[in-house]
């Protein structure tokens, strides 16, 4: 059975063809620029690839060049769209109605539009993307859609609320959702079965995802009690190019004095800070590492900050699950930057927690990284999230 797993953006849309009978991408690429110029590059499992410049004025442009990617030319890996027996879509904002992930129906999509007030840039590029390939492959086909809030909905309403008034709550529904759900389920499902604990009873696990977004997510019993990104992915700690949590007055003080509208204030704090505003040097994490080296004073203080602010979550969230027994790293940063981690890792050390350097040196790969006395296990798991939206799709349309 293949699945194809789609992840639209407003002017990209990446795709992954997963063949679910071994778990193997058979092909995988992305179309970019879409409704600019439009380039596709693609790639099949056996190293066969092309990349070109093609007009991509809309989504469903888009479409037709991936199914014209997998079906026909030197990369192709099926001979009819038949092959593809489902398509499941990766959907940032699933606010407070999708606590799981479902088949897609007009209601469904409906509603994930409505939901794009909460994110504006993401969710009505995941309607195009499910209308696209409604276009490309017929209504026969199922869809399903993965919500990256939904893994979050488990907070308690002391976690998710914030302190303004109620009544924008009940108007607009504002709130902490949290992002990065699909990640931190893969990752907290795969520690569980390191633990030998599938059903996550009796456990206390921080997850950090750690890579150009960064989150943090707690859970008690295998479940989120709390996470760091909050309305939308600006909240928590300093990331590749967003603030993380500031004071909030910060904002409107800026906005006064340089004149900017909300939407260019929007933009300074999602794009122009983190450790890109701080270092004045890159968002990439690999620069930044690279210019500490070569003695730049603001790159170190935006690394020292960024691991500053970690800590300190993470500590908040031990004190809110009353103790912790495991800390997963993911994503490009955490699954990379075994500074970065050790650093994290010895600020538990009043803990017993006791890295273990050799094994801390991982990249890219599953790992314990912490030595057998360490009061807590730590782990370095490789997300996937394109496999948990495939496992998902393939349950939902075996089970209807
Ligand atoms: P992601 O958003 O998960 O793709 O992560 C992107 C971030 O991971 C960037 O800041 C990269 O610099 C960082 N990253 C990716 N690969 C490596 C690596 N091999 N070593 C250090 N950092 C890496």
């Amino acid at each position: 059975m293949n699945i194809l797993v789609i992840n639209a953006g407003s002017s990209s849309l990446k795709y992954q063809l997963i063949n679910m009978n071994g778990e193997n991408v058979i092909a995988k690429g992305n179309c970019e620029r879409i409704g600019i110029d439009g380039k596709i590059s693609h790639k099949t499992h056996d190293g066969r690839a092309f990349s070109k410049e093609v007009e991509m004025p809309d989504h469903t442009a888009a479409f037709q060049q991936v199914t014209k990617a997998l079906l026909t030319g030197k990369a192709k890996v099926i001979d009819d769209l038949s092959e593809v027996a489902a398509i499941g879509h990766r959907i940032v904002q699933g606010g407070y109605k999708y606590d799981r992930s479902v088949l897609v129906t007009q209601q469904v999509i409906d509603d994930i539009y409505d939901l794009a007030a909460l994110a504006p840039l993401h969710n009505k590029a995941h309607v195009q993307g499910i209308n696209a390939a409604i276009e490309a492959f017929g209504k026969d086909v199922p869809q399903v859609v993965v919500f990256d809030t939904a893994f979050h909905q488990t907070m308690p309403p002391k976690a998710y609320m914030f302190g303004i008034p109620y009544e924008y709550y009940e108007k607009y529904k504002i709130r902490r959702y949290g992002f990065h759900g699909t990640s931190h389920r893969y990752v907290t499902a795969r520690c569980l079965e390191l633990l030998g604990k599938p059903d996550g009873k009796d456990t206390r696990i921080v997850s950090c995802h750690l890579g150009n977004g960064s989150s943090i997510a707690a859970l008690k019993d295998g479940k989120v009690i709390d996470t760091t990104m909050g309305l939308t992915p600006l909240d928590g700690f300093i990331m590749g190019t967003r603030s993380g949590g500031i004071d909030p007055s910060v904002v409107s003080f800026i906005m006064d004095k340089e004149g900017f509208n909300p939407k260019e204030m929007d933009y300074i704090l999602n794009k122009k800070s983190g450790m890109l505003g701080i270092s004045g040097v890159s968002s990439d994490d690999r620069d930044i590492a690279q210019a500490i080296e070569d003695g730049n004073q603001r790159a170190r203080l935006a690394w020292d900050m960024r691991t500053y602010e970690i800590i300190k979550y993470i500590g908040g969230y031990i004190a809110a699950l009353g103790g912790i027994d495991s800390i997963i790293f993911t994503a490009g940063i955490g699954e990379n930057q075994g500074i970065l981690r050790q650093e994290i890792l010895e600020s538990l050390g009043y803990r017993g927690v006791k890295v273990d350097m050799e094994k801390n040196t991982v990249r890219g790969q599953e790992a314990e990284i912490t030595t057998p006395d360490s009061t807590v296990l730590g782990f370095v798991i490789p997300t996937n999230e394109e496999l948990l939206i495939a496992r998902d799709t393939k349950d939902l349309i075996l089970g209807s």
